[in-house]
């Protein structure tokens, strides 16, 4: 297994590398260089990543004789909101950043989807590259180009599509993780076994115990193999318009509602992809698409690695009715990606109300 590999994202205006390994942070002055010199970078992070991270980053890159302004938010989602991106415009503003500035993304979700959104926003749009420091977001959100803030009703409902110059992935930052928020990263790993390789699965199930102690190399393996599918899938589909990358949504219809019927309080954003996932399952085993041997294969995976895969107390159709106003089906009928095996996955419409119901009781 190696100990640092790159995947590329091949696109089809401007590409880019993911860089993937251990210590890698110390040569972040590298990485940037190499994605594109530039004499003012603007670090964007959260009070928790600060001082782990977001400094002795800017301290490296002043090193260089960069200029470095650093922009701290709150941690949490609550940061993602337009007042929030209005402050870090006037700030930058404020720091004279112009369209030759960088904006470097050293944080989690919330951090990357906003810095990505102040970046693709100001003076027009301005180099953007991300250091993800949540598994959730060295195996997700900081692959593919969405960023975003959130409206009080609406996640995500304003935003661009802005594409990194690079991505660097230091798998050390995970070992201060919190427990919750790594096991919650995991579910979208288990996503991308399912819906798209199936040995990937299998690895996952011969090495939970590695993965949950957090060995370096099995790390490098299992976040390389995730972004290179995310890679994969948004080459065929950068702007979510040929219904290919609609495949990523796996558990997600459920797990929306779930984290929606929940208050956003219960349920972090993987551990309701995880019940969400157990919800799809049950709903293709029930359509007669897969074995119920499938759905157990899955539960077990996901239950090794400390996920949960039971509903919390809510109302099933409560979760039906916020299903259906989920913003990906606003347009028209609902739409599951349902696995038709291990490894593959369809899009299914059409689907019975009382199977959708049915599906999410064990
Ligand atoms: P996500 O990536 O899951 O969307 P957030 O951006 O909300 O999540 O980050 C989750 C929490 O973890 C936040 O409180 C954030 O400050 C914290 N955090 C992010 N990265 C690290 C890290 N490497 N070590 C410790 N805490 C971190
Ligand atoms: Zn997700």
């Amino acid at each position: 297994m190696a100990t640092a590999t790159t995947v590329q994202v091949r696109l089809a205006r401007r590409g880019y590398d993911i860089q993937i390994g251990t210590g890698l942070l110390c040569g972040v002055d590298a990485f940037v260089r190499h994605c594109r010199p530039a004499m003012h970078v603007v670090v964007v992070t959260d009070s928790n990543v600060e001082a782990l991270y977001a400094d002795p980053i800017a301290e490296r890159l002043s090193e260089q004789e960069l200029d470095v302004n650093i922009l701290t938010i709150e941690p949490g989602e609550p940061s993602k909101s337009p007042e929030v991106a209005a402050e870090l415009w006037q700030v930058m503003l404020d720091a004279a950043t112009d369209r030759q500035s960088l904006v470097l993304a050293v944080g989690g979700g919330v951090v990357g989807d906003l810095a990505g959104f102040v970046a693709s926003t100001f003076a027009r749009g301005l180099d953007l590259i991300q250091v993800p420091t949540t598994l959730l977001a060295q195996v997700d959100s900081s692959v593919g180009g969405k960023t975003g803030v959130n409206l009080p009703e609406a996640k995500n409902i304003v935003g661009t599509f802005w594409q990194p110059l690079g991505v660097l992935i230091d798998v050390d930052v995970l070992a201060t993780l919190p427990e919750r928020e790594y096991i919650a990263g995991l579910a979208e790993v288990v996503k991308y076994g399912v819906i798209l390789d199936k040995e990937f699965f299998e690895f996952l199930e011969q090495n939970t115990d590695a993965i949950l102690a957090r060995a370096p190399e099995t790390l490098i393996h299992i976040i390389a193999r995730s972004c290179q599918l995310k890679a994969d899938i948004v080459e065929t589909d950068e702007r979510e318009e040929s219904g290919r990358r609609a495949v990523l949504n796996y558990g997600h219809t459920f797990g929306h509602a779930l984290e929606a019927a929940t208050g956003y309080e219960r349920l972090l954003h993987g551990e309701g992809v995880a019940i969400g996932m157990q919800c799809a399952a049950r709903l293709a085993a029930r359509l007669g698409r897969i074995d119920a041997a499938v759905v157990d294969r899955q539960a077990r995976l996901l239950r090794r690695l400390k996920l949960p895969t039971d509903l919390p107390e809510v109302n099933p159709n409560d979760v039906l009715h916020l299903m259906r106003r989920d913003k990906k089906v606003a347009e028209g009928q609902m739409r599951f990606v349902l696995p038709s095996r291990l490894g593959d996955v369809d899009l299914v419409g059409h689907v019975p109300t009382d199977a959708i119901l049915a599906s999410m009781n064990a």
